[in-house]
């Protein structure tokens, strides 16, 4: 049987993301020794560094541990019923 949750990135986040609330921002290296993420899913790499060809901003969920890239957001948001944080944009452009 095939079904929709076939995808190769899926493997069992609904554990700890289902219904989870997601903000979305800048990647911002969590400490000093510790300075990129991956995406849950796809495994895209989050840097601080904008020089780096890795991804500078995606969505977190709210106790900043999980990353998710915007693709992946697209793909899985509504299967997962993400809310999204929604916070005054406080840099400039
Ligand atoms: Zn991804």
């Amino acid at each position: 049987m095939m079904g929709g949750n076939n995808d190769w990135r899926l493997t069992n986040q609904e554990k700890f993301l289902k219904g989870s609330i997601l903000v979305r921002k800048r990647y911002v290296k969590p400490r000093e020794d510790w300075d990129h993420d991956h995406c849950v899913f796809c495994w895209a790499k989050f840097m601080e560094d904008e020089r780096s060809d890795a991804l500078n901003e995606g969505y977190v969920t709210s106790d900043g541990r999980h990353w998710i890239c915007l693709t992946c957001f697209h793909d899985f948001h509504e299967s997962f019923e993400w809310k999204v944080e929604l916070r005054r944009q406080e840099e400039h452009q």
